[in-house]
Parts: structure tokens; C-alpha cells; sequence
């Protein structure tokens, strides 16, 4: 084996993200062969170099885990919450797979499609803008809608923080609408599918709510390659082989 970053080696271990990693480097709780390290470009040989944090040997993750978490509402994006709400760390096996973590957030009250992995770098590598993942939502919107009112979406619609690059999107029929808007629904609603490549804070609910159409439901289909399927609400699954390959 070629020698590593030791931030990368740390990312790999899964015990922290490469940033994570950087910050545990720079505040002098690592060690490489019992020498504390601080300096960012160092190189390891993850088959002969004994690296430890805190005192605690760790070692490459041999595979890092994948899986998707089929989101229900209720929970946060967050791996504990002070206030001791529902979060997504319940759902999740961290006592089989120690380290995982979920890429991206979605919000307390949306559902759907989150990724999970214990591969430290993935995160950053999928969720930076250059990667361009296309995320899939179905939103169930107020009021009535015809295609033509997607438009501004598609131009790119402006919110307060900067510019939206154009979204697709169209009206979903009735079939689809069913995913996301089971019985009870009250009249007067409309079910649109908006694919976008960024994850600003809020994105989908606030560009439906500034054409004046806002958002009462929310689900997530596909993130990238992946889609939800084969999923109950609450649950998880291991990628498959296919779709780690895909991903990576
Ligand atoms: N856009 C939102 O508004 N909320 C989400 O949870 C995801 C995308």
C-alpha cells in the first residue's frame, strides 16, 4: 500500500470526517508510531504505521459501509439532539457499524431517501456542488397548479441567499401523486416533482413557497444514483454492490 494523508487515513478509519479529521490532527490528539502529528500533509503507510487518537489505535476500514435510510417524518438529521427529540441515529445500526454518518440532511418533517456511510470522505465528495448529484423531491404543494407555473423554477428562480440554477420539474398525475399524498388529503392540493443539483437549507420549500404554492409534504426519491426502493418508512438497507459502485 502507497502512503496516505494521514486526514485521509483518519477519514477512511471513519473516525470523523476529513475535516473532522483535520480539526482531531491540529488540537494534537493524534499520533503516528507514538509521536504526536500536527502538521496537515503528513503521510502515513497504513500497513506499517501505528496511528492512534486519543491513545486508541485505529485502523482503515477495510469497506466502508453504504446504506439508505428510508426517513420518516419526526426525526432529525442528527446523530443526537441535547433536547433529546427523535433523531436519526435511532434508525440507523451505529453499534454494527460504528461511524456512520448521514450525508446531507434532510428536514424534520420530510421524508425519504437519506445515505448513511462510514466513509469519511464521501460526504464532502458528493454533497460539493461540483459533483452535480441530482436529488429527486415529490412535494405535495397548496393550492391548484398548472405546468406553466413551474416555469420560474425552471429559469432558475431567485431566493434570498443568491439564485437557484434552473430546476426540472413538472406536475406529477394522480398515479404518482399517491406517493406522496395518501388519503385524507384536503382538495385543492398539487403533487410536483422538482429535481435539483444544489442542498441549500430549506431549497425545495422555499422555491415552491416563492411561487406562492407552499410545500405540506415533503419526500425525497432519489439522491444520485440511488433510488428508494425496496424500503419500508423507518427502515434501512446495505447498498448494493451495484450501487456502492455507482456512488464511488
Ligand atoms: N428541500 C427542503 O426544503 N427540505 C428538505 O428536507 C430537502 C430539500
Amino acid at each position: 500500500i502507497v502512503p496516505m494523508r494521514l486526514q485521509r487515513f483518519l477519514a477512511r478509519s471513519g473516525v470523523a470526517s476529513r475535516r473532522g479529521s483535520e480539526d482531531l490532527m491540529t488540537a494534537g490528539r493524534v499520533t503516528v508510531n507514538g509521536e504526536v502529528v500536527t502538521q496537515l500533509g503528513s503521510k502515513v503507510d497504513p500497513a506499517r504505521d501505528v496511528v492512534a487518537v486519543d491513545g486508541v489505535r485505529v485502523s482503515l476500514n477495510e469497506r466502508p459501509t453504504y446504506l439508505m435510510l428510508y426517513k420518516p417524518a419526526g426525526y432529525l438529521t442528527t446523530m443526537s439532539d441535547p433536547q433529546g427529540r427523535p433523531c436519526v441515529e435511532e434508525l440507523v445500526p451505529t453499534d454494527r457499524y460504528p461511524g456512520l454518518y448521514p450525508v446531507g440532511r434532510l428536514d424534520k418533517d420530510t421524508t425519504g431517501l437519506l445515505l448513511f456511510t462510514t466513509d469519511g470522505d464521501m460526504g464532502q465528495r458528493l454533497l460539493h456542488p461540483s459533483m452535480h448529484v441530482e436529488k429527486t423531491y415529490l412535494a405535495l404543494v397548496d393550492g391548484r397548479m398548472s405546468d406553466v407555473q413551474l416555469n420560474p423554477l425552471r429559469r432558475g428562480i431567485m431566493l434570498d441567499d443568491g439564485p437557484c440554477q434552473p430546476a426540472r420539474c413538472r406536475i406529477l398525475d394522480g398515479r404518482e401523486a399517491l406517493v406522496v399524498a395518501p388519503d385524507g388529503i384536503p382538495h385543492g392540493t398539487t403533487a410536483v416533482e422538482v429535481i435539483i443539483r444544489e442542498g441549500r437549507k430549506n431549497q425545495v420549500k422555499r422555491m415552491l413557497g416563492k411561487i406562492h404554492h407552499p410545500v405540506l409534504r415533503l419526500h425525497r426519491s432519489r439522491f444520485g444514483p440511488l433510488e428508494l426502493t425496496d424500503i419500508q418508512p423507518g427502515s434501512w438497507r446495505l447498498l448494493t454492490d451495484q450501487e456502492v459502485q455507482k456512488l464511488t
